[in-house]
Parts: structure tokens; C-alpha cells; sequence
């Protein structure tokens, strides 16, 4: 009798990263590419954004007990983490930018500045050699509820000259950017008419990608003080770790914790 084995091979080969958006302060001009924007519950642990799928979470717990403990001023207490709705979507980056010739993500130009001559990412990309130029590739967004507010309001306010909705999908938007961090604040206003930039289907974006799950052991792993890279990195998942670099290096700002607990 022959031996008959199927093995299972993940299909990475086929799946496509994504780079993350890159919060620069100034102007970015950007089209939606995703529509149906659901909210990721995720708390801010060990560097990155994480999920858990039990509502008792060691993160819950831990904010419950410090309520309870300090009901006056529970949300200043060390370790308090609201649970924040973050927004996971993808966009086509028009925005002139140059792209490192080393690690490949794109440095965009400050109001009032040059661009840098080396890369700000890796240390070690020579930009002086890249002209910039319009990115025009796809980027993924993680925001706040406050950011897709801005973004339901300029598709419900931009209109034709009849009056009719044109539609956020019809749109180009323009992304104003100042500051960074908790100081960062971003208008969102409608650009020029057009339609969508690429014509190929996108894959149903993977969220796991930008928030990833953790079990209750490496929740508490992570509030005891543990970055989330090294319990990727127990985890040995290699693509997993590019990830989270990328994610630490492009995403938006590391704590503005306290815009999205505004909203929360
Ligand atoms: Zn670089």
C-alpha cells in the first residue's frame, strides 16, 4: 500500500504584505481602497497592538482591579489600558515620497524640510541617490475611530454640482498631518474626483497582520513588562517578527493612547 500524505503548506508565497502608512507631519494625498471598516478591540502592550478573544483578559481583570482601587483617577494609575476600537484598512499612497533602497519603506518630506540622506528606518539607506516621486502603491492604515469619523463625513459632504453624493470611493483625499505622537492631529479633507487607482482585487486584508492575537499567558507576559517582539520571537515566526518591526517603525505614533481613550 502506498503511503498517501497530504502536508499542508501555508500559502505565503501568494500572500501579500502590505507596508504601513507612514505618519509623516504634512500633506499626504491618499484613496481609500477598503469600505467595510470594522473596529479591531486592541490594547497598546509591549510596543504594538494586540487582541485577545476572552473578555476576561488579563488586561480586563487588571483594569477592573484598578477602578475598583482607584475610582477617582483609575485612568492615570500605571498599567490602566482601555481597550481601544482601532480601524485596520488599506489605502493607495500618492503622496511623493522617497523609497530606501535598503529596507524599501518610504520617507515622506516634513512641512518646511529636505528629505533626510539617510534612511530614518534602517541607518542605512543612502536617499540622496533616489529621486522622490509618488508612491502610488498600497499602504495600510491602523487608526482611530476619530480618523474614520473624518473619513464618513467628508463622504457624506462632498457633492457634485447637482447635489448628489460623489462618494468616498470617487474621491482622492488629502491627509493633513501636524505633530507627532499624542501631539499628532490629522484632518482629513476630500481631493481631487477619481476613481479608484488599481483595478486588481485586493485579498481580504488580514488583521492578524497588525493586531495580533496573544493567548492570556503572553498577555501577562506583556504587562509584566515583556516587548511584544520577544514573545514573537518565542513564537519563532519569522514573518511575524518583520511585521511587527514594520509596524513599530511606520504605524502611527507610539502613544496616543489618550486620543483614542477620548473615544472610547
Ligand atoms: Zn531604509
Amino acid at each position: 500500500m502506498a503511503l498517501q500524505v497530504v502536508i499542508e503548506e501555508k500559502n505565503n508565497a501568494s500572500f501579500k504584505r502590505y507596508k504601513y502608512f507612514n505618519w509623516t507631519p504634512g500633506d499626504h494625498t491618499i484613496h481609500l481602497l477598503d469600505f467595510d471598516l470594522k473596529p479591531v478591540v486592541a490594547y497598546w502592550l509591549g510596543g504594538g497592538y494586540v487582541r485577545s478573544t476572552n473578555p476576561d483578559n488579563p488586561q480586563e481583570i487588571l483594569n477592573k482591579k484598578i477602578r475598583l482601587e482607584n475610582p477617582q483617577n483609575f485612568r492615570n494609575i500605571r498599567g490602566y489600558r482601555p481597550a481601544q476600537r482601532r480601524y485596520i484598512f488599506r489605502v493607495y499612497d500618492k503622496t511623493v515620497a522617497k523609497i530606501c533602497p535598503e529596507c524599501g519603506l518610504d520617507t515622506k518630506v516634513e512641512i518646511g524640510q529636505t528629505y533626510p540622506s539617510v534612511c530614518s528606518f534602517c541607518k542605512k539607506g543612502d536617499l540622496t541617490r533616489v529621486s522622490a516621486a509618488p508612491i502610488n502603491d498600497v499602504r495600510i492604515v491602523n487608526c482611530t475611530v476619530a480618523l474614520v469619523e473624518q473619513l464618513i463625513l467628508v463622504d457624506k459632504t462632498t457633492l457634485d454640482e447637482n447635489g448628489n453624493q460623489v462618494g468616498i470611493e470617487n474621491l482622492d483625499l488629502q491627509l493633513f498631518i501636524v505633530g507627532r505622537g499624542t501631539n499628532r492631529q490629522t484632518v482629513v479633507k476630500p481631493g481631487n474626483i477619481c476613481p479608484i487607482p488599481i483595478s486588481f482585487d485586493l485579498e481580504p486584508l488580514n488583521v492578524d497582520n497588525s493586531i495580533f492575537l496573544v493567548s492570556d499567558s503572553e498577555m501577562n507576559d506583556l504587562i509584566r513588562g515583556i516587548s511584544l517582539r520577544d514573545i514573537l520571537l518565542a513564537r519563532s515566526s519569522k514573518g511575524a517578527i518583520e511585521e511587527i518591526t514594520e509596524s513599530l517603525n511606520t504605524e502611527e505614533d507610539v502613544v496616543k493612547k489618550k486620543i483614542d481613550e477620548l473615544f472610547s
